[in-house]
């Protein structure tokens, strides 16, 4: 296979006009764009951008329009119907129109909702995935979302419903019993509901937690802690969104793999932080 050239240009696709291309930005760190995103940025006349989207990213889209449509400042966010239909009108007005959420588009981000909309109005849409925070934000934290010697399945699960309450529509129960590493999106608000589940379907108090604030910007915050305590120390911290929750023995391998901390200059803290007593390499 022959690659094209760097990273716009002959043999990329085209965004021609009367498109959207929906797009995830990754969870903030510029470098976590795909090759695809910054093939998009050099071509939309419009993009629209969320919240989560480092605005820095933008610089590669001097030629655009740049459109927020998040929640910021207090101000009310923009409804959902608005956006999706703004894109619509932006599409049939003939524009090349960018679509940019962060992470991916379609994990927790209504990228799935807003592409719908514009395919049951006609307008052709390609989607360009992104790194999702529960995934990419963590390994910035040290933590490897799946781990032989800890996991054979990870569950995401979003802390809160479309109602914006803690989710009462999921089984908890379930997720407890069932899930070795979990991973919440959206889980500051409710998080003393969503522990106090946790720990009610049989969790260990002393279960490892990692709360990792604006993953891969300049911010990013990492707080280790335990299931019974995490809300205490959340609060103690005085930590604020956007964070992923990470719940589980996955947590532990920050202990040896918190490559940022070394990149400034730290020791790792152990380096058999699950006992293993054998080196890694080992099966
Ligand atoms: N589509 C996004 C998720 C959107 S939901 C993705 O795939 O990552 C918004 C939630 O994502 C936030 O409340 C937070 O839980 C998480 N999130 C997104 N970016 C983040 C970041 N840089 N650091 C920590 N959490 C982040």
């Amino acid at each position: 296979m022959r690659l094209p050239p760097l990273a716009t240009g002959p043999g990329w696709p085209v965004l021609e006009p009367g498109w959207v291309w929906l797009c995830g930005a990754g969870p903030g760190d510029p470098g976590l764009l795909t090759l695809h995103a910054l093939n998009a940025l050099a071509q939309a006349d419009v993009v629209i951008y969320d919240a989560l989207v480092q605005e820095a990213i933008l610089d590669w889209a001097p030629q655009a329009d740049h459109i927020y449509a998040g929640k910021r400042g207090g101000k009310p966010s923009a409804k959902q119907r608005d956006i999706s239909l703004r894109l619509v009108d932006l599409a049939r007005a003939g524009k090349r129109v960018l679509r940019l959420k962060g992470g991916d588009p379609f994990v927790f981000g209504r990228g799935g909702e807003e592409a719908q909309t514009l395919i049951q109005h006609g307008v052709p849409v390609r989607i360009i995935p992104g790194i999702s925070a529960g995934i990419g934000g963590l390994a910035y934290a040290g933590i490897p979302v799946t781990h032989r010697d800890v996991n054979q399945s990870v569950t995401f699960v979003t802390g809160h419903d479309q109602s914006g309450k803690a989710p009462q529509s999921l089984d908890w129960q379930a997720i407890a019993k069932g899930s070795q590493v979990i991973v919440i999106y959206m889980g500051m608000k409710h998080i003393a509901q969503i522990s106090a589940a946790l720990l009610d379907a049989g969790r260990a108090a002393d279960e490892p937690v990692a709360v990792v604030t604006t993953a891969t910007t300049a911010d990013q915050q990492v707080l280790e802690t335990t299931l019974g305590t995490v809300e205490a120390d959340i609060a103690t911290a005085g930590l604020e969104p956007p964070a992923i929750i990470c719940v589980g023995r996955a947590v532990k391998m920050r202990e040896v793999l918190d490559w940022q901390g070394q990149l400034a200059g730290e020791a790792p803290r152990n380096l058999d932080p699950l006992g293993r007593g054998r080196p890694a390499e080992t099966a």
